[in-house]
C-alpha cells in the first residue's frame, strides 16, 4: 500500500511537502473536497479489506497532520477537532514540549521494561501524580498502558488490601473493554453484546443523575445515596473491596453527579471500609478546568485512576493512592511489559511541563465560557435539547423531547453527521446515544472554537427544521457517518 501525500507534484513536489511540514498547521477550517474526500474514501476501502470490522469509526477520514485545534486529512481538508482523540490530546496533538522530550528519549532508548531494568522518568511521573492528585496523605503510584488495565489494577490493589471481593459500580458507568471492566461498564450495546460471561461480584447502584432522577433533581443526592446503602446492605457492605465512580461520567453522557453525591459516597465507603476509587481517566488531567474533576466536589479518592490525556497521545495510565493500599500488594504482583514505557513517560513529563507553563486550566475555563454562551440558549429555545452540561472543556448537549425526556438519538446522529460534512468533528455519547459531547484540545484558538460552534449551532437548527418539516432527516440522515458513534 502506498501512502501518497496530499500535496501532489503539481503543487511543487517534495520541496513543497517539506516546506509545508515545517510550517505550523494553519488554525482555520478548510474544505477542499467533500468529507470524506477521494483519498480518504480510497484508503477506507482498503482498510475494510484488512482491518477487523469490529472497529467502528466516527468519521472515516484519514489524518495527515494534527496540531492545535486542527486535524488535516489526506485530501488537504482542515477539520476542527472537538474530540481530541477522545480527551487525549488536551495539550495539543503535536505539542512541542511533548515532542521534544519524546524525540530525545527515542534517540536514547525505546524500552527496557521497568520490571527488568529501571529508568528515572517512570519515578518522575509517579512523583508528579502523588503530588498533584487530591488527598493530603502519603501516596504511591503504579503505571500501566491502557485505562481498562489501570482500572483492573485498582481492583487488584483494593482486593489485596481489604481481603474482600465485591465491586460497586454505578448506572451509566464506563470503565473499559476488558472482561472485568466490561462487566463494570453499564451499557450493553456495543460494549458487552455477545462477549459474556463476565467476571462476577460486580454490583450496580444508582447514580445521582439530575436530569432523569425520578424524584426530581433536588432529591437525587439523598435518594441515590439511600439506593447505594440499600445495595450494600442487601449484599453485605463488609464484603465490598471497592466502590468505583467517574467524577463526571464520560461515555455515559457527560453526566455531572448531583452536588454532594461524591462526598456522600466517600463517607459511605469510609464507614464500611470500602476502598473509594475515582476513575478520572476522561475527566482528569485538566479537562474540566481543574487538574482533577473531583476537586470541584472537594473529594479525594483512596485510589485515583488516570489515563487518556496523561500521556499526551502516547499510551500511559496510572493508579495513584494511599501508600498503605498501594503497598499492600505482594512484590511482583503488579506490572506489565509496556507499563510506563519510556517514550510514554517522556511524553507525560512534557504534558506536566505544558500545564506548568501554559495556563491550560484557564484555557479550559475559557472554552466553557464560550461554549456555554453559544449552546446553553438552545435549551430554552423551541428545540428538543433538554440539557447543556459538563465542566471546563468537557461539555455536552442532550437531545430529547422536552415534555417526556424521550431520547432523540437519530437527531443527535444527524447533527453530528452535518457537522462532520462541514468540517467539524464532534462525537456522540450517552446510554441512549442522544448526547453530543465536546472535548476540544485545551489549546484550541478562540476563533476556531467559535467557528466550530457556529457550525454546530447551525446544524442543530437546520436538522431540527428538516425533521419538523416532515422530511426524513430524523430517520435517515443519521445513517451516514454520524450514526457510527465512536466509543471510548
Ligand atoms: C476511556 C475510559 C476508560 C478506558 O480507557 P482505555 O484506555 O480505553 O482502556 C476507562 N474509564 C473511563 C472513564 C474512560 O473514559
Amino acid at each position: 500500500m502506498v501512502l501518497d501525500s496530499p500535496y501532489d507534484v503539481a503543487e511543487g513536489g517534495l520541496a513543497y511537502i517539506e516546506a509545508m511540514e515545517s510550517l505550523p498547521l494553519a488554525q482555520t477550517r478548510l474544505l477542499r473536497t467533500a468529507i470524506p474526500g477521494p483519498r480518504s474514501t480510497t484508503l477506507h476501502a482498503e482498510r475494510v479489506q484488512h482491518v477487523s470490522s469490529g472497529f467502528g469509526v466516527a468519521l472515516p477520514v484519514f489524518i495527515d497532520r494534527a496540531e492545535g485545534g486542527i486535524l488535516q486529512d489526506v485530501d488537504g481538508n482542515r477539520i476542527i477537532d472537538f474530540a481530541s482523540g477522545i480527551a487525549v490530546t488536551s495539550v495539543g496533538a503535536s505539542n512541542p514540549l511533548v515532542q521534544a522530550r519524546v524525540r530525545d528519549q527515542l534517540a536514547r532508548f525505546t524500552h527496557t521494561c521497568f520490571m527488568v531494568t529501571e529508568y528515572d522518568s517512570f519515578t518522575a511521573v509517579c512523583e508528579w501524580l502523588n503530588t498533584h492528585t487530591p488527598g493530603d496523605f502519603e501516596k504511591r503510584t503504579a503505571l500501566f498502558s491502557t485505562g481498562a488495565e489501570a482500572v483492573e489494577n485498582a481492583i487488584k490493589i483494593a482486593r489485596a488490601a481489604t481481603g474482600r471481593e465485591k465491586i460497586l459500580v454505578f448506572d451509566d458507568a464506563y470503565h473499559g473493554r476488558s472482561l472485568l471492566t466490561m462487566a463494570m461498564t453499564a451499557k450493553e450495546n456495543p460494549y458487552k453484546t455477545s462477549f459474556g460471561p463476565f467476571p462476577g461480584e460486580v454490583h450496580r447502584a444508582p447514580m445521582a443523575a439530575p436530569l432523569r432522577w425520578p424524584g426530581g433533581a433536588e432529591n437525587a443526592t439523598v435518594e441515590a445515596l439511600a439506593g447505594v446503602e440499600a445495595v450494600l446492605a442487601a449484599q453485605g457492605a463488609d464484603t465490598f473491596a471497592a466502590m468505583v465512580i467517574e467524577p463526571i461520567q464520560g461515555e455515559g453522557g457527560f453526566i455531572v453527579p448531583a452536588p454532594g453525591f461524591l462526598a456522600g459516597l466517600r463517607d459511605i465507603a469510609a464507614r464500611h471500609g470500602i476502598v473509594f476509587v475515582l476513575d478520572e481517566i476522561q475527566a482528569g488531567m485538566g479537562r474540566t478546568g481543574r487538574m482533577f474533576a473531583s476537586e470541584y466536589e472537594g473529594v479525594a479518592g483512596d485510589l485515583v485512576v488516570t489515563g487518556k490525556a496523561l500521556g499526551g497521545g502516547l499510551p500511559l495510565t496510572a493508579v495513584t493512592g494511599r501508600v498503605e493500599l498501594m503497598n499492600a500488594v505482594h512484590a511482583g504482583g503488579l506490572g506489565g511489559t509496556y507499563a510506563g514505557n519510556p517514550l510514554a513517560c517522556a511524553a507525560a513529563l512534557g504534558v506536566f511541563e505544558a500545564f506548568e507553563t501554559g495556563d491550560l486550566l484557564a484555557g479550559a475555563l475559557r472554552i466553557e465560557d464560550t461554549v456555554r454562551r453559544v449552546l446553553e440558549p438552545l435549551v430554552t429555545e423551541d428545540l428538543p435539547i433538554v440539557e447543556f452540561r459538563g465542566r471546563g472543556a468537557m461539555l455536552a448537549i442532550e437531545f430529547a423531547d422536552a415534555a417526556t425526556l424521550e431520547p432523540r438519538p437519530l437527531l443527535a446522529a444527524a447533527v453530528a453527521a452535518r457537522c462532520h460534512a462541514r468540517g467539524v468533528l464532534v462525537l456522540v455519547c450517552g446510554t441512549y446515544g442522544n448526547v453530543i459531547r465536546l472535548l476540544p484540545p485545551l489549546v484550541i484558538g478562540q476563533e476556531l472554537l467559535e467557528d466550530g460552534l457556529a457550525v454546530l449551532r447551525e446544524a442543530v437548527e437546520s436538522v431540527y427544521a428538516d425533521s419538523t418539516a416532515g422530511s426524513t432527516a430524523d430517520s435517515t440522515a443519521g445513517s451516514a457517518v454520524g450514526a457510527a458513534a465512536v466509543r471510548a
